[in-house]
């Protein structure tokens, strides 16, 4: 019989988000009059904007004629759509053929793992998006947990982001030669890099002949003109840097699916030949481009009116997370010592409860607000201790989060 892939014995049952929903049933089952809202999870809540639906249903409509139909496209993406966002996004910095159009970015963090296999080794930040580690571990880059009671999985790098260290890691405890995950802004700590911190980030990759994957997906979120949107805005980030990016949270696209990757003609392997070469074979083998549909939906998104309701849909969200800030800032929480972090740059709020475990929290604010909010713990070790608040939600279910937490006894 066919043997079953190791990496699939090796990877530990997805935990995070099965024992929030079981928490959350039992909670139900046992309170029916409960009106539980949820700060928990990253899934858009806000329709997509009128211009950027009607740049899609315009092409709905051509594909239903004959002169509009198009049936397979290039797997790389519409040449209009890369040459947009090249410009756009990157000023021309990045040329189109250097872009590479996805269904989102999550897709493209696997098939990058496929194009490393398992033989490389992985760092990451604690605590991290999940996937990053998942599936290191499914392509075999990553062995099994470590042992003796020992958090995290042989062969990857763990890069503890804490308050201590503003939440930019040591980078000091990078192995030669590593793939360097990098999530900025981040979740779920909302932390977003300084472009001094990119710079270092940059400057090590390249001393240690690594390749950083930087995840923008939440660029759209930054305020602060002076942190970098990219990594590629980054002096040499060029050569050792691939970047991801979605349309997802900014444009509401997280069932359209769309994003895109960047990958440099100057970016090569130690035996100098060009990444983008394989990875333009993987996309053209194993992905058969994105939706047209969706396509016609991230030109859209880019002409100046869709670029104006994306910033609106990013500004609601982080005015989601003002909200809940503010409350939690609030003197009903003075007795907690709370520390507070992100929502500024980016739509999640990372609030550390000190003296409580993750999951205590998770309990109290659940018995208390009917309110579900994610355990930090549950992204990594670095993350216990820890609560992150999701602003994606309607602003009725927000202010009404607000509320009670303000009405919240200690
Ligand atoms: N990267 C990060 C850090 C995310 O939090 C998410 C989704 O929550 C994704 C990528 C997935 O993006 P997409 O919808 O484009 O697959």
């Amino acid at each position: 019989m066919i043997q079953r892939n190791p990496g699939f014995s090796n990877i530990s049952a997805g935990y995070l988000f099965p024992e929030i929903a079981k928490r959350r049933r039992e909670y139900a089952a046992s309170h029916p009059g409960a009106e539980i809202i949820s700060l928990g999870i990253g899934n858009t809540t806000e329709p997509i904007p009128q211009y950027i639906t009607e740049g899609m249903l315009a092409e709905v409509k051509r594909l239903s004629t004959r002169e509009g139909y198009s049936g397979y496209g290039d797997e790389q993406g519409l040449t209009s759509l890369r040459e947009k966002i090249s410009e756009v996004f990157y000023n021309g910095k990045v040329s189109p053929e250097e872009i590479f159009i996805s269904d989102g970015a999550k897709c493209d963090i696997g098939r990058i793992q496929l194009l490393f296999g398992s033989g490389v080794s992985v760092a990451v930040q604690d605590p991290a998006y999940p996937v990053y580690v998942d599936g290191s571990v499914i392509t075999g880059a990553a062995g099994g947990m470590k042992s003796g009671g020992a958090c995290g999985y042989d062969g990857i790098t763990y890069m503890p982001c804490t308050a201590e260290n503003g939440f930019f890691p040591d980078l000091s405890v990078i192995p030669e030669n590593s793939l360097i995950y990098f999530c900025s802004p981040n979740n779920p700590t909302g932390a977003a890099a300084t472009k001094k911190e990119l710079e270092i980030l940059v400057d090590v990759a390249k001393q240690k002949g690594g390749i950083i994957i930087f995840d923008a997906a939440y660029s759209a979120f930054i305020r602060d003109e002076s942190i970098p949107k990219s990594i590629m805005e980054i002096e040499g980030a060029k050569s050792c840097a691939i970047e991801i990016n979605s349309f997802s949270k900014p444009a509401g696209f997280t069932g359209i699916r769309l994003g895109w990757s960047v990958v440099s003609k100057e970016l090569l392997y130690a035996d100098g030949s060009p990444v983008i070469a394989d990875w333009n074979r993987i996309m053209t083998t194993v992905f058969n481009g994105a939706s047209n549909i969706a396509q016609y939906g991230g030109l859209a998104c880019l002409d100046p009116e869709g670029l104006r309701e994306m910033r609106q849909m990013t500004d609601y969200y982080l005015e989601n997370a003002r909200l809940i800030r503010d409350v939690l800032l609030g003197s009903n929480f003075a007795p907690l010592n709370l520390n507070i972090y992100g929502g500024v740059n980016a739509p999640y709020l990372w609030v550390s409860f000190p003296g409580f475990k993750s999951w205590q929290v998770f309990d109290l604010i659940l018995d208390k607000c009917h309110i579900i909010t994610t355990p930090g713990s549950g992204f990594g070790p670095a993350g216990e201790g820890f609560i992150r608040f999701s602003s994606f939600g309607h602003r009725e279910d927000m202010q009404r989060a607000a509320e009670r937490l303000a009405g919240l006894k200690l």
